[in-house]
C-alpha cells in the first residue's frame, strides 16, 4: 500500500491551514532565461555622488537599461510580485521591483539605490521568516538568474541564486548528484545557503554552506566579486552562513555534489500519551545514529485534527540495513506505533515527499506567484528557534509535551508544536571558526511554529504569538543559540544568537565590504564601529 507522505513542516504548514488557505493571485513571475525586451545599457561604474530620492523619471531610467524587468506599484503584476512567501507580510510596499536578467542588473540596481540613497533588499525565494527580502525601497529580485549546470567529473554544480530548491533536486538527480540541503521546495538556493541550511541529507552531506565552494556577488559598490578559498577567501566564509542580504547580491553560487546513495525514508507515529517516552527515546537514538541516518522529532497540536507525535527521517541506504536501527528505536518508546512506514525512494521522489509535492509535476511544485503553473499556496505563521545541546531530562522533556499542550488549549483552531531536527555527523565536524556557520555542537535543531488562515480568529493569532514570546522566555535555552536562516524579529540578543563567537569577524567583513551600511535591515550584521 503507497503510504501517506511523510509530514514535514511544510506539509504540516499547509495541512494546518486547510481550515481555510490564503491563496496568492496568480502571477507570472518565474523565467528561467533573461527576459530580452531591451538591450542592456553598460554597466555603469559606481555612481560617487548622491542624487537624492528616485523619482517616476529616475525609475523609468533604470527600467530602461535593464535586461530584466522593472515592476512599478501602477503595473498590474505588482500587486502579486511584492508577496512575499508568508501571508502575514501582504502590507509590505516597495517603490520597485526589479526582476533582474544578470549580474550586471542587479549591479545596475545596486548602483541606482545606493546613488539614490533608497533602501533595498535582495530576493531570492522570498521565505525570510522576518520579511527581510522586501524593503520600502527596490526588491532586486534574482529569480530569472536559476540556471543549473553540473559538471559530474568534477562534482561540483553551479546554480544561479534564484534557482529554487524543487528546480536544484531535480536538475541534481539529472546527473545523480545531491546537494544537501531543505525540505521546502520553494526556498531560495541564495537565502538557504547564506545562512546555513539544514537538511535530511546534512548529517551525512554538511549544510548547503558547507559545500558552498565559491560564489559571485554585487557589492555595496556595485562591483562584482568572485569570492573563492583563494580570492576574497573571507567573503566566501561570511557567505557560509553568515546570512543573507549582509554583504552583496549573490548571483550564482558553486558547490560540491555528491553521487546519490541509495534514499529510504521511515516514519513513525505514536499516540499523543506516548509523546514524552518518544521524545526521549529519540534523542538518545539520534545521539548514536551513524551519519546516514537523518531524523526529525515533531510534537504538534493540528487544531481540529489531534496530535501529532512523530519521528520520521531519512536514511542513505537500503531499507534493510534501516531495520535494525528502528528497531532500537522502538525498544526504547517501548509501545506500538500508531502509524509505521519504511520505504526506498529515489532521491529526487524523496525530496518531493519531503517538500509535500508527491504526485506533483516540478513545475507544479512551485507557489502560484512563482511559477505560472505552480499549484502551492503561501501561509501565515509565525516561528522561534533555539538548540539543544544533549539529551533533555525527564523533566524538560515533560514540559516540551506540556508546551505542545498548553498551545492547544490556548489557541484551540490552530496548528503549531515543536520540532526537533538531528544535527551531529558532517554538520559538527567542522569547526565552529571554519564558517560562518557557528552551531556545530548541537544535538539538535528546534523549531516552534504555529500557523494560521484568513479563519483564525485574531485572539487565537495573539494568543499564538504569546506562546512563542513564553517558549523563548520559559522553555528555550537562551544560551544555546538560534538559527540564522529561522531569523526572527522578536529575538532580542539575535547577533549573539545567530553567530555567538563568529560575530566579531562577520563584523570585519561586514566593514570591509560594505561600509557605509547599505546592506541594512533589521538584523543585519552591525560594522565594528
Ligand atoms: C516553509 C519553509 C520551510 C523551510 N525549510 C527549511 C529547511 O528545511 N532547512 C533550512 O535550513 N531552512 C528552511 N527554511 C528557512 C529558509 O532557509 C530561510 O527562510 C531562507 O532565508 C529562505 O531563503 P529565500 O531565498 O527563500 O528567502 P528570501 O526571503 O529571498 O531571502 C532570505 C534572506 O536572504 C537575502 N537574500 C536573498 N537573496 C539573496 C541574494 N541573492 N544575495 C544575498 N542575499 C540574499 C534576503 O535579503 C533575506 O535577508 C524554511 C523556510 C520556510 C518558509
Amino acid at each position: 500500500m503507497e503510504p501517506s507522505s511523510p509530514i514535514d513542516r511544510r506539509a504540516f504548514l499547509r495541512r494546518s491551514l486547510q481550515v481555510g488557505s490564503v491563496l496568492a493571485g496568480a502571477a507570472v513571475v518565474t523565467i528561467a532565461v533573461a527576459d530580452h525586451h531591451h538591450p542592456a545599457t553598460p554597466v555603469p561604474t559606481t555612481t560617487t555622488t548622491t542624487l537624492g530620492p528616485p523619482t517616476s523619471s529616475d525609475w523609468a531610467t533604470l527600467a530602461g537599461s535593464l535586461a530584466g524587468s522593472l515592476i512599478l506599484p501602477t503595473d498590474g503584476a505588482y500587486t502579486a510580485d511584492a508577496l512575499l512567501y508568508n501571508s502575514k507580510f501582504v502590507g509590505l510596499h516597495p517603490q520597485a521591483i526589479a526582476y533582474c536578467a544578470s549580474a550586471d542588473d542587479v549591479a545596475r540596481c545596486v548602483d541606482f539605490a545606493t546613488a539614490h540613497e533608497t533602501a533595498f533588499a535582495a530576493r531570492s525565494g522570498g521565505h525570510s521568516y522576518g520579511g527581510y527580502s522586501s524593503s520600502p525601497g527596490l526588491v532586486i529580485d534574482v529569480s530569472r538568474l536559476s540556471s543549473i549546470t553540473v559538471d559530474e567529473r568534477a562534482n561540483t554544480a553551479t546554480v544561479g541564486a534564484g534557482a529554487k530548491l524543487i528546480d536544484v533536486y531535480n536538475a541534481l538527480g539529472a546527473h545523480r548528484r545531491l546537494l544537501p540541503s531543505g525540505s521546502c521546495p520553494t526556498v531560495g538556493i541564495a537565502g538557504i545557503t547564506l545562512g546555513g541550511g539544514i537538511g535530511v541529507f546534512g548529517r551525512k552531506y554538511g549544510l548547503t554552506s558547507d559545500n558552498l565552494r565559491s560564489l559571485e556577488l554585487v557589492t555595496a559598490d556595485a562591483r562584482q566579486v568572485s569570492a573563492s578559498a583563494t580570492d576574497h577567501a573571507d567573503l566566501l566564509w561570511a557567505s557560509r552562513g553568515g546570512g543573507g542580504g549582509n554583504f552583496g547580491v549573490a548571483t550564482s553560487l558553486e558547490f560540491t555534489v555528491h553521487p546519490m546513495p541509495e534514499v529510504t525514508l521511515f516514519t513513525l507515529q505514536y499516540p499523543w500519551p506516548a509523546a514524552a517516552t518518544m521524545f526521549e527515546a529519540w534523542q538518545h537514538w539520534s545521539l548514536t545514529a551513524p551519519d546516514e541516518l537523518w531524523s526529525n522529532c515533531q510534537l504538534f497540536t493540528q487544531g481540529d485534527y489531534g496530535y501529532l507525535a512523530q519521528v520520521g527521517g531519512v536514511y542513505c541506504g537500503p531499507s534493510s540495513a534501516l531495520t535494525g536501527l528502528l528497531a532500537t528505536l522502538e525498544r526504547g518508546v517501548g509501545s506500538t506505533p500508531t502509524y509505521r512506514f519504511v520505504g526506498a525512494r529515489e532521491y529526487v521522489t524523496a525530496m518531493e515527499i519531503e517538500a509535500g509535492c508527491a504526485g506533483l509535476t516540478v513545475a507544479a511544485c512551485h507557489l502560484t506567484t512563482q511559477n505560472p503553473a505552480g499549484t502551492l499556496g503561501r501561509s501565515a505563521y509565525s516561528a522561534k528557534s533555539s538548540y539543544v545541546d544533549g539529551p533533555l531530562t525527564s523533566a524538560r522533556v515533560s514540559l516540551v509535551v506540556a508546551a505542545v499542550e498548553r498551545l492547544h488549549a490556548e489557541a484551540p483552531t490552530i496548528g503549531g508544536g515543536l520540532a526537533f531536527d538531528a544535527y551531529g555527523g558532517a554538520i559538527n565536524r567542522v569547526a565552529t571558526d571554519a564558517t560562518a556557520f557557528v552551531h556545530r555542537d548541537k544535538l539538535a535543531g528546534v523549531q516552534a511554529t504555529y500557523s494560521w488562515s484568513s479563519a483564525t480568529p485574531p485572539s487565537e493569532i495573539a494568543a499564538g504569538a504569546q506562546w512563542l514570546t513564553w517558549l523563548g522566555r520559559d522553555v528555550f535555552d537562551p544560551t544555546t543559540g538560534a538559527y540564522q536562516n529561522y531569523i526572527d524579529p522578536t529575538l532580542a540578543d539575535w547577533a549573539e544568537a545567530y553567530y555567538g563567537s563568529n560575530l566579531e569577524r562577520l563584523k570585519v567583513v561586514k566593514t570591509k565590504y560594505d561600509p557605509e551600511n547599505h546592506f541594512a535591515f533589521a538584523q543585519s550584521i552591525p560594522r565594528t564601529h
